[in-house]
């Protein structure tokens, strides 16, 4: 049995609006590290609260390691099931030092397996030489290593983070992502990560669920999430993505930018739109091309461009840092999908 199951996890706060969370189903295997991403108020901070046990579900079932944590007859809570919390605040004792809060999480053991767990956590999260100071003379980052130290000393089954790093600049929070992979990999802790972050979800997590209010759209490998989005919704939330309209043929997808592979299969006659993502659109400089450059951003390695087509709509490409193409040079403009992602038309457009 999976470690963590959730099953059908319903949440209301009002009679009057949307679920919070709704018909919400998941289940994590031992070790496995699961991000949640979604926007601000799609239920993601909701469905911790519920599996933490600081909420109670409307419907649906908590288990923990085959135990049954919430459901019609049953609610655990917190303190009786086993999981460890890290917040977007850092929540630490301001009065204790470092030791003492990491300490703090290892109350309940006995005193000479708390020593060793102790010295333990201190070496793992890096902060032996900060022992005895107190949070407020420590960085961010360096207080966030101490709440992960202090959540992770119990050995928790489930180890919940929401957001924990957004508190925290660009560098300081890419640093804190690989020491937290490399800790969880190290302890095997099983991790529900919350995310409004993509680059945090794909960095980290083995799965990523996509959340839209309350919803989960999509379960799945980052590279599943982005190369085949299930949903439109998560087409653009997860990367940048275009639509084009698709007319099926025999012969495939026929689009502005060339005829394209009908992998999802869809019967001769329907109108899509094909989704486009910039990495799988290819530019050749042509003064006969039928595509104008409308502006290119610089971005180092990269450059990012937007282009005309000649109905008017405009895509993104990818380009090396090398192209010679500048805004008002005409181009031939080929795509080459890696697989071809395409949702039925939601208007007549033709
Ligand atoms: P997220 O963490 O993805 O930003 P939340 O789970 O915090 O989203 O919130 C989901 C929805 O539930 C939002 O519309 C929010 O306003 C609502 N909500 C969350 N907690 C409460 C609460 N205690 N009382 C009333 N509404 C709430
Ligand atoms: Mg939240």
């Amino acid at each position: 049995m999976s470690l963590l199951h959730l099953e059908a996890l319903t949440k209301r706060f009002s009679p009057h609006d949307l679920p919070a969370l709704d018909d919400f189903s998941l289940t994590a295997e031992h070790g496995e590290i699961i991000a949640l991403l979604g926007p601000s108020g799609s239920g993601k901070t909701t469905a911790l609260r519920l599996i933490a046990g600081f909420e109670r579900p409307d419907a649906g079932v908590v288990a923990i390691g085959g135990k049954i944590m919430a459901d019609k007859n049953t609610f655990l809570p917190p303190e009786a099931r086993g999981v460890g919390m890290v917040f977007q605040e850092y929540a630490l004792f301001p009065h204790l030092t470092v030791e003492a809060n990491i300490a703090f999480g290892l109350r309940k053991l006995d005193p000479r397996t708390r020593g060793q767990r102790d010295e333990g956590m201190l070496e793992t999260v890096g902060l032996t030489p900060f022992a005895g100071r107190y949070p407020h003379e420590l960085s961010g980052g360096q207080q966030q290593r101490v709440a992960l130290a202090r959540a992770l000393g119990p050995r928790p089954s489930v180890l919940l983070l929401d957001e924990p790093f957004s508190n925290l600049d660009a560098d300081l929070m890419a640093q804190m992502h690989q020491e937290l992979y490399t800790i969880l990999r190290e302890l095997g802790t099983t991790a529900l990560l919350v995310t409004h972050d993509q680059e945090e979800a794909f960095m980290i997590a083995d799965r990523v669920g996509i959340l839209n209010q309350g919803r989960l759209e999509q379960l799945g490998r980052p590279e599943e999430i982005y190369h085949r989005p299930a949903t439109r919704f998560v087409a653009r939330f997860v990367g940048k993505a275009d639509f084009l309209p698709g007319r099926v043929t025999e012969e495939g997808i026929e689009t502005e930018i060339g005829l394209l592979p009908n992998t999802p299969g869809f019967p001769r006659g329907t109108l899509v739109e094909v989704m486009i993502r910039p990495d799988h659109i290819e530019l050749i400089p042509d003064p006969m091309g039928n595509a104008m450059i409308l502006s290119r951003q610089y971005r180092g390695p990269d450059i990012f461009v937007v282009v005309r087509l000649p109905s008017g709509a405009t895509i993104h490409s990818h380009q090396p840092s090398t192209l010679t193409l500048h805004p008002g040079d005409r181009a031939k403009v080929l795509a080459r999908p890696t697989h071809v992602v395409a949702f039925l038309a939601t208007k007549p457009w033709l």
